[in-house]
């Protein structure tokens, strides 16, 4: 068994790229990180970057009420949880794409109707190079973060950048 460095899982000797989250293999080997700010991407957890506390709504949220707490908490998303488990995430780029110009019209309408369901979630223990990976690949700007199976966060596409950001300035003043 090889440890996929990305994702921590377990893939069979000899595998190009990890079945797990799909990052090339084949040069573990011979891999070595190629700055410290990457050997802190692989070594790093979730965690490191304090996600937020989500902001929630239920599935009978309207559009309308949904929106307003977006633009007065300046949030870029929304978990929409029911019953304790989250079942969807409602962002900026679902009002865009699908709310467009009838926005007017749905206001009314259930947040449940226009929210992405089943989002990719991650856990707090999962590496920031894996995060980086799923948002890279998925397109996403937001993932929900778990701890033992429940929703403890979000984190952002913002917060991987300022991740970056802190760590290429503690790299610079090393040198
Ligand atoms: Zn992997």
């Amino acid at each position: 068994m090889i440890i996929c460095p990305y994702c921590d899982a377990e893939n069979i000797e000899g595998a190009d790229e990890c079945a797990e989250c799909g990052e090339a293999l084949w040069d573990l080997s011979v891999r070595v990180p190629a700055s410290s700010v990457e050997g802190d991407l692989l070594r790093d957890r979730i965690e490191r970057l304090w996600p937020k506390s989500p902001s929630t709504v239920s599935p009978n949220t309207p559009v309308g009420q949904v929106l307003k707490k977006m633009v007065d908490e300046r949030i870029g998303c929304v978990m929409v949880v029911d019953g304790g488990k989250l079942a969807g995430i409602f962002s900026e780029r679902d009002a865009l794409m699908k709310l467009n110009t009838d926005a007017a019209r749905f206001m009314e309408r259930p947040i449940s109707q226009f929210m992405t369901p089943d989002p990719v979630t991650l856990e707090t223990n999962d590496k920031i190079a894996f995060a980086l990976h799923k948002m890279n690949v998925g397109g996403y700007r937001h993932i929900p973060i778990l701890f033992g199976g429940k929703l403890a966060g979000v984190i952002s596409i913002r917060d991987i950048l300022r991740y970056l950001t802190e760590r290429i300035a503690a790299a610079a003043a090393q040198r």
